[in-house]
Formats: C-alpha cells, sequence, structure tokens
C-alpha cells in the first residue's frame, strides 16, 4: 500500500453571460466563469490535484483547449476520466480537501451539494470531501470580484 498526495490550484475569469458552475453545482449568479469548457474552477483543480499526486501532468496536458471536443465540456466528465485514469494506475482517492476563493456570490448553501457531487465522481462518502469557501477580504483580482479561484488537496492510495 502506498500514499500519495497531489496539488491543484485553478482560477477563471467572471463574465456576464455565462453560467456560474462550481463542484458541478449550478449557482445562481449575475456572472459567471469564463473558459473553454463550463470552467468549474473546483472540478479543474481537483482534477490537477490528482494528476499531481500520480506525477501524471496536468490538466492542459491531458484536455488541450485547443481541442475541440473540450469546448463547453462538462467538467465531471474531465475530473471522471482522471479518476478512471488514477484506478487504471492502481490507485483510488482516500480524501480531498477543497478551499473556493470568491468575493461573492455567497457559496455556504451550496458546499454540501458540491461535496455529494465531487464524493460521486471520486468514489468517495462526502464526509471523505472537505469543501470552504472564503472571501478574499476585498483585496486584489479575486478580492475586486474579477474572478474566483480554487484550490484543492487530494490523498491517493494504491489497492
Ligand atoms: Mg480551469
Amino acid at each position: 500500500m502506498s500514499l500519495r498526495i497531489g496539488h491543484g490550484y485553478d482560477v477563471h475569469r467572471l463574465v456576464e453571460g455565462r453560467p456560474l458552475v462550481l463542484g458541478g453545482e449550478l449557482i445562481p449568479s449575475a456572472r459567471g466563469l469564463e473558459g473553454f469548457s463550463d470552467a468549474d474552477a473546483v472540478l479543474h483543480a481537483l482534477a490537477d490535484a490528482l494528476l499531481g499526486a500520480l506525477a501524471l501532468g496536468d490538466i492542459g496536458q491531458h484536455f488541450p483547449p485547443d481541442d475541440p471536443r473540450w469546448e463547453n465540456a462538462d467538467s465531471m466528465d474531465l475530473l471522471r476520466r482522471v479518476v478512471e485514469l488514477a484506478q487504471e494506475n492502481g490507485y483510488g482517492v482516500v480524501n480531498c480537501d477543497v478551499t473556493i476563493i470568491a468575493e461573492a456570490p455567497r457559496l455556504a448553501a451550496h458546499l454540501d451539494g458540491m461535496r455529494r457531487r465531487v464524493s460521486e465522481v471520486l468514489g468517495v462518502t462526502p464526509d471523505e470531501v472537505g469543501m470552504k469557501a472564503t472571501t478574499h477580504e476585498g483585496l486584489g483580482t479575486i478580492g475586486r470580484g474579477e474572478g474566483i479561484a480554487a484550490m484543492a488537496v487530494v490523498l491517493i492510495e494504491s489497492d
């Protein structure tokens, strides 16, 4: 049995005319995240953390943004493929912890929904998924509400 840990970070710009999808949850918001896929920064940070734990590169290498297959992709599908890649390498997820940094909207009411969705795709239980949100205290680009960032840590274990 061996344990490995990985870390992921992602940020997307908030723009008018896009839905806001975080952790697989559609969140009521006047603005959404801009990106080639659905721009779900939580799932992208998790996918990068998992790829980091496996030392298999990053999400941009596995899902190139110039590849039309990933245009408007559901990031749940991207994360599911990375989980399958971990399984092919003999690893399963033990637990994960996510921090979302967003000035607005308030995310507290959506965190449990995100935990459930993330736990299903990672093959763990919701109590093995930490999901937290914080503001950036008005500081810098995230603090001005120009975007939303997410950080994730994932622990994996060989079967
Ligand atoms: Mg991204």
